[in-house]
């Protein structure tokens, strides 16, 4: 049934691309399970055999876009593809990450078939046969149910929180015609890639973030020595973004990383509505700040009010201990 397909617009870049499509492939997958459709996706690039390949195993087809006109992100191109297959396929759903690609060229697209867009949706309902969308409004204040009546439904999902999907399927690999943009008014340059971290906050199963209450940045030597000591990796909350200690790529919150680690350890963070937006979904979260009225005890499952300066390095003392000296990374 053509009307159920699923269309999911992957990416083949650095940076947000690998949590994006993890995200897209099982919400593409949980969406086609229900509607009996198939799961298709777009990759659009250049040199992407790869990965086209690799993608292959967790969907019906690949439509690969493989031209250098794709190397870098390019609005007016990717465009045109993505709404020639559009029209050719006539989808229920397209699904776009919310990266920086993403968030731009679903609204183009919805643009140009007429229809609207959701974005930055977190989750999918599905009751019998109808569809709708979780997104935040205000600032993260409400989640709204967003409800589209009609064809095709073009969404983007944040990113983060999905498992890394089994590779279950043997799909086709179909090539498409780029062919020429005509009168491209935007020409990209070139992509500057993200610094490189080495750390992936979505994906890790122990988050332990510091906020604005860690005071000085050489404080923040305390939050990622209890990161170690876990075996698991530093965030931050926005401000110390927004101070320039560290690169967004370590920021938990709405205009960051949405994260859903088994536990979360907040220090020194007050647990504003845009923070709580990237991390309330932890499995366990423990807040430690020295204010009891602080929201983030609201979320917490475990809140220890004191100062963070003698709170965490004892944590990290009795964790080490616990453990024997033992790096828990290299545990099985
Ligand atoms: C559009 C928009 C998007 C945003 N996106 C994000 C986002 O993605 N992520 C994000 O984090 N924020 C985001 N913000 C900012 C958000 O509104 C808050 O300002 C921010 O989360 C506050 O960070 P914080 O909790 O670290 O700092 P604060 O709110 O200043 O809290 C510091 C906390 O530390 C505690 N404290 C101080 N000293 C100590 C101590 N010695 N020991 C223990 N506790 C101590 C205090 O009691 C306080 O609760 C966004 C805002 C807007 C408008």
């Amino acid at each position: 049934m053509a009307g159920a397909d699923v269309i999911i617009v992957c990416e083949a870049g650095k940076g947000q691309t690998e949590a994006a499509n993890t995200r897209l492939i099982a919400i593409g997958e949980e969406l086609t399970r229900h509607c009996s459709g198939r799961l298709l996706c777009l990759l659009a690039g250049h040199d992407i055999g790869t990965k086209a390949a690799e993608l292959s195993r967790h969907v019906d087809e690949v439509c690969v876009a493989d031209s250098p006109l794709l190397a870098n992100y390019n609005p007016e191109a990717h465009l045109k593809i993505a709404q020639t297959l559009v029209e050719e396929l006539q989808p229920r759903v397209v699904l776009f990450g919310h990266t920086f690609i993403g968030m731009d060229l679903a609204p183009r697209l919805a643009s140009r078939l007429g229809v609207g867009v959701a974005s930055n949706c977190f989750d999918v309902r599905i009751e019998n046969d109808a569809l709708s969308f979780m997104r935040p409004m205000y600032r993260g204040r409400i989640n709204a149910r967003v409800v589209m009546d009609f064809r095709p439904i073009i969404v983007t999902l944040q990113l983060g929180g999905a498992e890394p999907p089994a590779a279950g399927r043997a799909g086709t690999v179909r090539r498409i015609d780029v062919g020429p943009v005509e009168n491209a008014k935007i020409k990209p340059l070139r992509t500057i890639e993200p610094a490189p971290t080495g750390i992936d906050i979505a994906k890790a199963d122990i988050v332990v973030a510091g906020g604005r209450g860690i005071g000085e940045k050489q404080n923040f030597t305390l939050v990622a020595e209890l990161a170690e000591a876990l075996g698991g990796v530093p965030a931050c909350s926005r401000p110390l973004v927004d101070m320039g200690w560290f690169g967004t790529s370590h920021q938990v919150g709405l205009s960051g990383n949405t994260v859903k680690p088994k536990l979360y350890i907040a220090c020194g963070i007050s647990g504003a509505v845009e923070h709580l937006h990237g991390m309330k979904e932890s499995k366990t979260i423990v807040a430690i700040n020295k204010d009891p009225d602080a929201p983030i005890f609201k979320v917490a499952h475990y809140g220890v009010v004191g100062d963070l300066n003698e709170i965490v390095p004892q944590l990290t003392r009795e964790v080490r201990a616990v453990r024997g000296g033992k790096d828990p990374r290299r545990e099985t």
